[in-house]
């Protein structure tokens, strides 16, 4: 698979990459380790509101993703979710970009938008390896809620995705137990109050306060008995399941981006300020995850950088041309490629 950009993160940098890549006649390929677009604005904070963006009063951080997403939609871009990108090799004058899923793509520019690294689903804290039974029986994220059809559901957590996939779930699942440390939740009051409704109509079984002490496998290596400990009463018991789902937060993993050979502090990727390329010809570093005198972790920031070292991808691949400069209120080309109509 052969693209102008290649792209890793599609946190609020990453997708800017796709409009300003677009307006000069470049495509992009977006690759995110999480489940939707939208990095920390989609994951941290949808709901919180952001008041810097300029020209934009006022945007939580899911309708500034939703904004931006709006904003690309025009051109032709892919995006690649689910995986994290583990490695960048030469190849050509251009770089080959692996990911966890074993998918490969090429392309004579790569940009990290990384952020502060790939989010990795907290694991619960068991003696029990469990790791054969993810993406089977254990879950971190609902990738296709129409696998819990049917199926006797196990969510732990206490935030919004599990009070929400709980409420969810219920609809299609044969059975729902909600497992939470506390008796009390850090999700919205709102979701909460319906999840307490649907207990006490014996839709959902409601577990507080209980924590996971293990999980047993049967003999053909498959989930088994699942073992709680109630911390009330101090004594445990076990519940069957087909299915489980922690919900325990994110950690932000950098991984694998400091072993490319990119100049880095230990935490982020050093750039040349001019047009935001690291060490390596071809592989630039906007956004979050890189480090210059004077950065700021701002999404402001991420969007200028972006910008110039677009500029520098297109003289890359067109290296006998002049990069194209227009105004998007004016320049027909521009408007062509955003699909408007010129007067
Ligand atoms: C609570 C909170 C409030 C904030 N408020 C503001 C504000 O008001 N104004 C403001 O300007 N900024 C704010 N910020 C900061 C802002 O969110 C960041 O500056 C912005 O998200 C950076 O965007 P990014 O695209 O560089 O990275 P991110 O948003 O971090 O996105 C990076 C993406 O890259 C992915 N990724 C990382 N490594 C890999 C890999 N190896 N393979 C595949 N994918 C990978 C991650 O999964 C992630 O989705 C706030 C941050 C927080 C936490």
């Amino acid at each position: 698979m052969k693209t102008d950009i290649i792209v890793i993160g599609a946190g609020p940098v990453g997708l800017f990459t796709v409009f300003e890549a677009g307006i000069l006649g470049l495509n992009c390929t977006l690759i995110d380790n999480l489940d939707k677009p939208g990095g920390q604005c989609a994951e941290l904070y949808p709901e919180k509101p952001i008041f810097d963006i300029p020209g934009v009063p006022y945007q939580t951080g899911q309708e500034h993703v939703d904004a931006l997403l709006k904003q690309i939609k025009p051109f032709d871009y892919k995006l690649h979710l689910n995986q994290r990108v583990e490695q960048i090799e030469q190849k050509n004058n251009g770089w080959l970009v692996t990911t966890n899923a074993g998918k490969q793509f090429e392309s004579l520019n790569v940009f990290i938008a990384a952020g502060a690294g790939a989010f990795e689903p907290i694991k619960p804290n068991i003696n029990t390896d469990i790791s054969q039974l993810e993406d089977k029986q254990v879950h971190y994220s609902v990738k296709d809620k129409k696998a819990y059809e049917g199926k006797k559901v196990l969510v732990f957590g206490g935030g919004d995705s599990a009070l929400d996939w709980s409420i969810e779930l219920e609809k299609i699942a044969s059975e729902v137990t909600l497992i939470h440390r506390r008796d009390a939740f850090r999700g919205a009051p709102d979701t909460e109050m319906k999840v307490r409704d649907l207990a006490a109509k014996k839709k959902i079984n409601l577990l507080t306060p209980h924590i996971i002490k293990d999980v047993e496998l049967d003999s053909l290596g498959e989930l088994g008995e699942v073992i709680l400990y109630n911390s009330d009463t101090k004594k445990d018991i076990t519940l069957s399941a087909d299915n489980i789902l922690f919900f325990y937060g994110l950690n932000k993993k950098l991984g694998p981006l400091l072993d490319w050979g990119l100049e880095n502090n230990g935490k982020k990727i050093e750039v040349d300020t001019e047009c935001y390329e690291t060490n390596k010809q071809g592989i630039f570093a906007v956004g979050d995850i890189n480090n210059y005198p004077g950065k700021l972790n701002l999404i402001l920031s991420g969007f200028h950088e972006t910008t110039l070292a677009v500029q520098k991808a297109f003289k890359r691949i067109y290296p006998e041309e002049r990069v194209p400069f227009g105004y998007t209120t004016s320049n027909t080309t521009i408007h062509e490629r955003l699909g408007i109509k010129s007067d």
